[in-house]
């Protein structure tokens, strides 16, 4: 019985990853970046995402998929600030799938924009499972999350590109230590650049800026 439900799931997600390269297909033919952003509710993804586009906005054309539980909150926020945004209504999935995020694409016009942010649904564990065509997988945890949430959730550390430590400047006042935090993530995925951040602190903004800006240029470059 075990073994059979195993199975199912086992081909859920290899049709999952036959749409998901066939959106990465769609991407490169338009050179946009997608940037799949990942983290607990409340873990400041729609605050870092809202930061870039007022930062990158100038230079880049950019368009937001927001998949979280509450999706038209997010959504309005970003909506304001004048970019595309389809809000994702994922029903009870805790998680983006290759899909939702297929159909989204369709009423985007990919070849009016360079990047592709997306928020997924917020939390920290079957998000790893979905891939979504994505060039850029991020996670996002909040010093509020305790710091021990990296250990807690070494899979998805394993499978991002990037880490974000968010909101290091309250880390003091919730007993959090971010050195800690950044050497778990490193310990379990020594190859990613990890970021401490806040939106207080201009600096650690600006590595999260172009962290998206030169994957971006590189992205223009190759295809
Ligand atoms: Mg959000
Ligand atoms: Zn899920």
């Amino acid at each position: 019985m075990l073994m059979h439900v195993i199975n199912i799931g086992h081909d859920v997600l290899k049709a999952n990853d036959k749409i998901a390269e066939k959106n990465n297909r769609l991407l490169e033919k338009n050179a946009v970046l997608a940037v799949n952003i990942m983290g607990a509710i409340g873990s400041g993804k729609t605050t870092l995402i809202e930061k870039a586009i007022i930062e990158l906005g100038d230079k880049y054309r950019i368009a937001v998929i927001a998949g979280d539980v509450i999706a038209d909150m997010d959504a309005g926020r970003i909506a304001k600030l004048g970019v595309t945004t389809i809000p994702v209504n994922t029903g009870r999935e805790c998680h983006l799938d290759a899909k939702l995020v297929g159909k989204a694409l369709k009423s985007i016009d990919l070849k009016d924009i360079d990047i592709l942010l997306i928020e997924n649904v917020g939390n920290l564990i079957c998000p790893v499972d979905y891939k979504l065509g994505e060039h850029l997988r991020v996670v996002v945890v909040s010093v509020t999350e305790g710091d021990d949430i990296v250990l807690k959730h070494p899979f998805i550390f394993k499978s991002s590109d990037v880490a974000i430590i968010h909101k290091k400047d309250i880390a003091e006042a919730v007993f959090a230590s971010t050195q800690k935090m950044e050497h778990d993530v490193r310990e379990l995925n020594p190859n990613i650049p990890v970021m401490t951040t806040s939106i207080h602190d201009k600096t650690s903004m600006e590595q999260w800026f172009s962290t998206i800006s030169s994957f971006a240029d590189k992205l223009k470059q190759s295809c």
